[in-house]
């Protein structure tokens, strides 16, 4: 792949700094909210402090990245994540007093649930959203708590090799550290006894991470991808359902988990659609190649695996249609690697199109009578990291969003579910597994321990079950199965 980073970190290296991290956090002692948010605040400085230079390593490490998205797209929504934590972490580390079985509690015993932090946590990213994915789970590991060991994308080489330039000036190694390298790296990263890791990236990988962590019982959190249906019900209205999947199958080049990746529509109003998105894609980007906003695919390595899918597809005899506005020549194209947006009309299953997740500006429409048979199809493939329903049919909606399984929905437009601190983000099945995000984030970084504090007066012997037991345990045992 070109421009990826080279050079890989030795397995010994990482093991050290795991060494060292764990060492200073079981010497620290309990994590103050002070420390915490201290972290939380040296984060944000490593974030906004350098937000230029990451636009333009950014751009520089995809070809072309729309300053705009990245500030959109990376530095508020990582700098939402960790205002909020600063916010509450307080709140969320407070213990939660919980009930006790009779009759305990009467005989003065009490108990409660207190968030612990899990020790050192390791982070393994992708490199679409490059601080996005670092920052935001981050946020709420540092404010459970946490030491972490971030292993950025080899993809992105110039914004991670300044990650670790940036957070070495702002926290001791022993805090946060910061290893980079490729697949070498990772696979030695993924093998380490890590308190917790928090893999983000395709769902083939994730498996591979997950047997790694299984051999040391390093719990996983896993941020898969996908393959998130549109559902367009016959009441949805047109224009703004275009305008919304349009906005996300384009922004960062249609390179986001989130991304609507197929969409299926009623056969009768196929051809409206088709007329109005290819308007809207031409309004939203009258030039692609000569546009700074129009951002590039990672990598040729990328851009050939998309270009496959629409060959193959026009192979099998899907209709493409290319929406290209300025009809620009992108077969003579420059380093950049964009690929124009394209719709393919009447995919079938045995398309690599309809197989593999898209991760770019490609759009297969397939067409339906009845909404039931989307809801089939939906079903007979692996859980979606999303699903979106557009209409006003409540009844309607309620079928799709019931019958189906997906990490998350958002009804009448896309993406925005993943979009907000207090709501869970994460897949299911094949697109992942555990949550993150604002309170969702600091419990899957924590240790839930049950502490129960027990009275003077002995439970046991109320209860019976100090030998030698006598009438006084059965007795006891048949009141509890009354
Ligand atoms: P990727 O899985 O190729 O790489 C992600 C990370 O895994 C990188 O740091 C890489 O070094 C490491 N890695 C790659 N091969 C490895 C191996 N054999 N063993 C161990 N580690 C390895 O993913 P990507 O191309 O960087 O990102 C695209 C994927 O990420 C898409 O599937 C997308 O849907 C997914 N994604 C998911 C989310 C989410 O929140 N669910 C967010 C962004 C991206």
């Amino acid at each position: 792949m070109d421009g990826t980073h080279k050079v890989e970190t030795p397995k010994e290296e990482i093991a050290a700094i795991l060494a060292t991290q764990r060492a200073s956090y079981i010497a620290e002692g309990f994590v103050s909210a002070a420390v915490r948010k201290d972290r939380l605040k040296r984060a944000l400085t490593c974030l906004l402090d350098y937000k230029d230079d990451y636009i333009r390593l950014i751009s520089e490490d995809f070809g072309n990245r729309s300053a705009e998205t990245t500030l959109f797209a990376d530095v508020v929504a990582s700098a939402g994540a960790l205002k909020d934590a600063i916010k509450h972490v307080e709140k969320w580390m407070r213990p939660s007093k919980r009930s006790l079985q009779f009759p305990l509690g009467l005989l003065g015993a009490k108990a409660e649930v207190v968030p612990q932090p899990k020790g050192v946590v390791g982070l393994i990213t992708p490199w679409n959203f490059p601080l996005t994915m670092v920052f935001v789970p981050l946020a709420q590991m540092l404010a459970a708590g946490n030491r972490v060991v971030i292993k950025p994308s080899e993809h992105t080489p110039r914004t991670s090799a300044f990650f670790k330039e940036v957070f070495s000036k702002h926290f001791g190694e022993e805090e946060i550290a910061v290893v980079n390298g490729a697949v070498e790296t990772s696979q030695a990263f993924s093998s380490q006894p890590w308190d917790h890791l928090m893999f983000t990236g395709a769902p083939v990988v994730g498996k591979l991470i997950m047997r790694a962590a299984s051999e040391n019982l390093t719990p996983v959190t896993l941020e898969l991808g996908g393959k998130s249906p549109v559902v367009v019900g016959d009441s949805a209205d047109m224009d703004r359902m275009v305008e919304r999947v349009a906005t996300f199958k384009h922004m960062n080049a249609g390179q986001i988990c989130l991304a609507p990746d197929y969409l299926n529509i009623k056969r009768d109003k196929r051809d409206e659609f088709v007329d109005r998105y290819t308007q809207k894609v031409s309004a939203m980007y009258p030039s692609m190649l000569a546009n700074d906003q129009y951002t590039s695919i990672i990598s040729a390595r990328h851009r050939e695996r998309l270009e496959g899918y629409i060959e193959d597809a026009r192979e099998k005899g899907a209709d493409v249609r290319i929406i290209n506005p300025a009809e620009e020549d992108f077969a003579g194209q420059n380093q950049a690697n964009k690929l124009p947006s394209a719709l393919i009309l009447d995919p079938t299953d045995d398309m690599k199109v309809m197989q593999e997740e898209i991760f770019g500006p490609i759009l297969p429409v397939r067409t339906y009578e009845k909404v039931e048979d989307v809801i089939d199809y939906i079903n007979d493939r692996p859980r979606p990291l999303a699903l979106y329903y557009f209409g006003q049919d409540k009844a309607e909606e309620g079928e799709v969003l019931s019958r189906t399984t997906s990490g998350g929905v958002t009804v009448n437009d896309v993406l925005w579910h993943g979009a907000h601190e207090n709501l869970p983000f994460g897949g299911v099945g094949n697109s992942g597994m555990g949550h993150y995000h604002g309170y969702d984030g600091f419990l899957e970084f924590s240790h839930q321990k049950s502490v129960l504090r027990h009275p003077k007066m002995s439970i046991g012997g109320v209860l019976g079950i100090v030998p030698p037991y006598t009438d006084k345990l059965r007795k006891n045992v048949e009141r509890q199965l009354k």
